[in-house]
């Protein structure tokens, strides 16, 4: 197995599951680096430092492992903002530049998206959700996405 010349290709927040890296097979893990090697097919999920050496950059390592403990943090805080209620009785809230509608959708819940900035810019969840906060979270995601939280406060 090759120790250099790896790229990152995603890094994934693992949340309340572990895994153990599978570089250095020792180390347990929280943010995965997905990390992939032009001749080598499997992909390898590992942690930081690990990822820091495959890619030879560790401040860039750190520096995805960071946003991701960031990510994480305000994801949590999400549910607890001060979520509005519209006229027709849905909550809403105004975060980075977006606006977020969660309503009622046939028994299930659903989100919308839209910019404050580019009118023509909303989106609708696909999928139904159990719950509003199910439908609040999957529009973090939709955000964080979008590029809208990183860095914001
Ligand atoms: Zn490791």
């Amino acid at each position: 197995m090759p120790h250099r010349g790896w790229g990152c290709i995603e890094i994934e927040d693992l949340q309340d599951t572990r895994r153990t890296c599978e570089m250095c097979e020792s180390t347990e893990i929280r943010y995965a680096h997905h990390m992939r090697h032009p001749q080598f097919t499997d992909v390898l999920v590992v942690g930081c430092i690990c990822a820091g050496n495959m890619e030879g950059d560790l401040a860039a390592a750190r520096e995805r492992d960071q946003q991701m403990a960031n990510r994480s943090t305000r994801r949590r805080r999400w549910l607890t903002r001060q979520w509005k209620r519209s006229a027709k009785g849905n909550e809403w809230l105004r975060a980075d530049g977006f606006r977020i509608t969660i309503y009622r959708k046939r028994g299930t819940w659903a989100a919308t998206v839209a910019s404050e900035e580019d009118e023509k810019f909303v989106r609708h969840s696909q999928r139904p959700y159990p719950t509003a906060d199910a439908a609040k979270l999957a529009a973090f995601d939709v955000i964080t996405r979008l590029g809208g939280a990183r860095g914001r406060r």
